[in-house]
């Protein structure tokens, strides 16, 4: 049994003094021991944080007794510890960057259907259906609903633009979305049915409550799904689980994480500890052999180790100027 917890929630409602909430949220949540990171906005608020059982009921408790949050959702994950080093409450403008501009919305009045994970399995076998993912690029590459589309952009901020510019594949279809805990779906699907498609669905709770259902437990997710905590990454599908990531060097089947070592760079990779070894954690020989590379510093490596390692991959160092 694990004695932590993982909770994921958010909740769309006006906070009208969001720096005085913000500090009150902070004091609750440090008194009770809490680690984690939260938005808070005049839109709403965006969580994650860690603790002991104990301590996560405690927190569910004080949030649901402010009237404001007493249906917020709360998603949770046994862990083995805390998943964050640290309690930071934050104020940003939105609670999910999207930038819409003059086109921002407010979920609670316009937002695309809820589908339970019983209704969104159905969504992936009907082929009518789109069911478009909006993560990040490296989220999806690590793992995805199967036949989701994957939007050709690095980042969530730029999924309205790319649906605008093929509008055409879409437009006649029924569009479903998922997220990790449905908060990126709320303005997005809202957004869409603004945009005039007819049709528009959003995962209920995220990839998260589709793989704890019972009626689901994560079947046709391959893969692991990528998390904004110390654990990186956690298993969803329960019934007949595949690996799709692929190593970033030799494409290899892997599921681990690692951030370039160049820390102007910090491109999230997937790779095996070997070829990270290997390849000096740099996803590019600009990349292994930048002065700051984060691996040589941790490891001490001397010129002439990096040297060595650099000729094994057919490599060298620049030569001196
Ligand atoms: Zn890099």
């Amino acid at each position: 049994m694990s004695d932590y917890r993982v909770l994921l929630y958010y909740k769309y409602v006006t906070i009208d003094n969001p720096e005085q909430f913000r500090e009150d949220h902070l004091k609750l949540c440090k008194e009770i021991g809490l680690k984690g990171r939260i938005l808070v906005s005049e839109e709403g608020f965006n969580g994650t944080v860690s603790g002991t059982i104990d301590q996560t009921d405690r927190y569910m408790e004080a949030v649901k007794s402010d009237e404001r949050f007493k249906d917020t959702f709360f998603k949770m994950d046994p862990s083995d510890g805390h998943a964050f080093k640290k309690m930071h409450v934050r104020y940003r403008p939105e609670i999910v960057s999207l930038q819409l501009g003059e086109d921002d919305l407010n979920p609670n009045q316009l937002t695309g259907q809820y589908l339970e994970p019983k209704e969104f399995k159905a969504a992936l076998e009907d082929e009518n259906t789109i069911v478009l993912d909006a993560r990040n690029d490296y989220e999806y590459d690590l793992g995805h609903f199967r036949g989701s589309v994957r939007p050709d952009i690095r980042s969530f901020r730029e999924l309205p633009e790319w649906i605008k510019e093929n509008k055409e594949k879409f437009m006649d279809k029924r569009v479903v979305t998922y997220c990790t805990g449905g908060v990126r779906c709320e303005k997005l699907t809202g957004w869409l049915l603004k945009e005039g498609f007819e049709e528009v669905a959003q995962l209920h709770g995220g990839i998260h409550h589709y793989g704890t259902a019972p009626e689901t437990q994560g079947a046709m997710w391959d893969g692991k799904m990528y998390v904004f905590d110390e654990r990186i990454s956690v298993d969803i599908n329960r019934v007949d689980k595949r690996v799709i990531g692929k190593d970033w060097f030799d494409e290899t089947p892997c599921e681990r994480y690692v951030n370039c070592g160049n820390p102007f760079c910090n491109r999230q990779m997937i790779t095996s500890e070997e070829n990270e070894h290997k390849y000096l954690r740099g996803c590019s020989h600009e990349c292994r052999v930048h002065p700051e590379n984060r691996y040589v510093k941790e490891h001490d490596l001397s010129k002439d180790e990096v040297e060595v390692r650099l000729n094994k991959i057919g490599e060298s160092l620049p030569e001196k100027v």
